[in-house]
């Protein structure tokens, strides 16, 4: 356990600024994974490998959250608190639906008896070779994993007409209720890029909770239609991770998603996503 972090030292555990960040939940991001066995495509773009945690990287991840003594909940756990925690809480999120989720991060959550909840992009199922099957879902969702929507097909619904976002977000939720013969009542945002009306189509489509990819921490009885997450990239060592359950670092990586969303605003997302693309290639060629 990091000593330097602030809100670890005893003072903040009895009252104090801190006691509100105390009272929360980390959100933890990923995607797909990788190992020896069953490496990435080469053909992924390097933007795209960065998202892409080693396998080995995340049983150490969650062996270390046990070691910690980390509450892992599920998401559904998380929405009925009705009072602030005073521990530390972590819901571990999949956005995508690949198919290491499946092969990798399930076996490893079964392993040290945890949960995660996985957003899949219900119209990859049973159709791209890279995602999960409908019996690989199904056979998720019986292993006690949450099951949540990440739209139909990952277009960036804040571009969408009212139309094209009903088919994302309420066509997905039905085919995949209709896979796991649970009801679907999460969604995560693709790319994170949404708007007030995104929000409005989610809830009337039946949602009780929107997770977006705006950087932080979920505190006990906030908008539930809104919640942050902290993203888990390749490149973060066992030391860092450690470090990601801090005021000080989740401040720090809010400042860092402030430039990064003043420099969209300036340039439009799609010349930003074909910035960032580029950058990527440019430095994977470069190393
Ligand atoms: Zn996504």
């Amino acid at each position: 356990m990091d000593s330097s972090c602030s809100w670890l030292a005893p003072k903040v555990l009895h009252g104090g600024k801190f006691n509100k960040l105390m009272a929360t939940t980390y959100l933890l991001l990923y995607h797909g994974l990788d190992s020896a066995a069953e490496p990435i495509a080469s053909s992924v773009d390097a933007s795209d490998l960065n998202i892409v945690v080693k396998e080995t990287a995340f049983r150490d991840q969650l062996k270390a959250l046990l070691a910690r003594g980390t509450a892992v909940i599920t998401l559904e756990e998380m929405l009925a608190q009705s009072q602030a925690q005073d521990r530390e809480q972590v819901v571990l999120t999949f956005d995508d639906g690949h198919k290491s989720n499946w092969s990798l991060a399930m076996p490893a959550l079964i392993d040290v008896g945890l949960t995660a909840i996985f957003y899949i992009v219900a119209g990859e199922v049973d159709k791209n070779p890279e995602y999960v099957t409908s019996d690989q879902l199904r056979e998720m969702s019986e292993q006690g994993m949450e099951i949540g929507s990440h739209t139909m097909t990952h277009r960036f619904l804040s571009q969408l007409s009212r139309d094209e976002m009903r088919y994302e977000l309420a066509d997905s939720k039905k085919r995949l209720e209709e896979i796991i013969q649970k009801p679907v009542l999460d969604l995560a945002i693709p790319g994170g890029h949404y708007k007030k009306t995104v929000i409005h189509e989610a809830r009337e489509c039946g949602y009780r909770s929107v997770t977006t990819c705006k950087v932080g921490v979920f505190q006990t009885g906030q908008n539930s239609m809104e919640i942050p997450r902290l993203e888990i990239r390749r490149n973060l060592d066992l030391d860092a991770f450690q470090k990601t359950f801090c005021e000080s670092t989740v401040r720090k990586l809010q400042a860092f998603e402030l430039a990064k969303s003043c420099v969209r605003k300036t340039v439009g997302l799609d010349f930003y996503t074909g910035l960032r693309r580029a950058a990527h290639r440019i430095i994977s060629i470069n190393r």
